[in-house]
Parts: structure tokens; sequence; C-alpha cells
């Protein structure tokens, strides 16, 4: 079946753990060895003191709505979801947050509240590649 959106092309080294652990339903994040912080995306370097120092740890995938936009056409013609299709942004629990799509819910801002829990599920999209997406948590 082909996939409904863009793949993460190529998964570079920095990546590869958070890729890694999409496939096993775990949400791995970098986190600083020197700064204590844990950061989305991964990177080379600490967004916040810039060292390499870095570790993965696996993060809860719980969190709040920060901000979300409902998509009404797709941002590009590769991606085939059907729409309307909610657009999250997620503050994690660990500190960061992370853009992703939001399921299982109705995509009418009447039902969507920032600042509601939420909690990761994982999207297999090939065998390759699962994606990850937010709902509201249970
Ligand atoms: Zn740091």
């Amino acid at each position: 079946m082909e996939p409904d959106r863009p793949l993460p092309q190529p998964i570079t080294p920095e990546s590869k753990p958070y890729w890694d652990g999409m496939k096993e339903g775990k949400l791995m994040l970098p986190k600083c060895q020197d700064c204590g912080q844990v950061h989305f995306y991964p990177r080379v370097f600490c967004p916040h003191c810039h060292s390499s120092n870095l570790t993965w740890v696996e993060g809860s995938g719980k969190g709040t709505l920060y901000s979300f936009q409902i998509m009404y056409r797709p941002f590009n013609r590769a991606v085939k979801i059907p729409t309307p299709y909610v657009l999250a942004m997620v503050q994690l629990e660990e500190g960061p947050r992370m853009l992703a799509n939001m399921i299982n819910i109705e995509p009418d801002p009447q039902a969507i509240k920032c600042d509601m829990p939420v909690e990761m599920v994982f999207v297999q999209i090939t065998d390759d590649v699962t994606m990850p997406a937010f709902q509201p948590a249970v």
C-alpha cells in the first residue's frame, strides 16, 4: 500500500534511535548529559547548551495540547491524509514540544481544547517507518 504522506528520507545517524524506537512503540528522546535537558527534534548538539554529550531516554508519550491547527487542505500535495485532520503541537512531560497529527478526535474547534491531556499513539506507515500521533488521554 502506498504511504499516505512523505516519509523521512534519509534517516540520519542522529535520528536513527528515534525512528528505531518508533518501530518498537517507544518515544526515544535525546537528553543532554551536561545540562540535563531533553530536546526534540534529534540533532548532533544540545540546543540549550551546545554540548554534544547526548544520550537517549524513553519518554512517557504524555503531554498537553499546546496549540493545534485543523487542516482543511493538505499543506503539500504528497500528503494524502483525508481532510480535515488535526495538526497538534504538544507540550511533552519531559520538556520539549513536538508536532504531530492528532487522531481519535473530531476535527472541530469545539472538541479540541488547548491544555487538554494527550498521549502518543504509534502509527505504522510502512514496514520501516512508524510515525507518532497524539490522541486525547484516556
Ligand atoms: Zn545541554
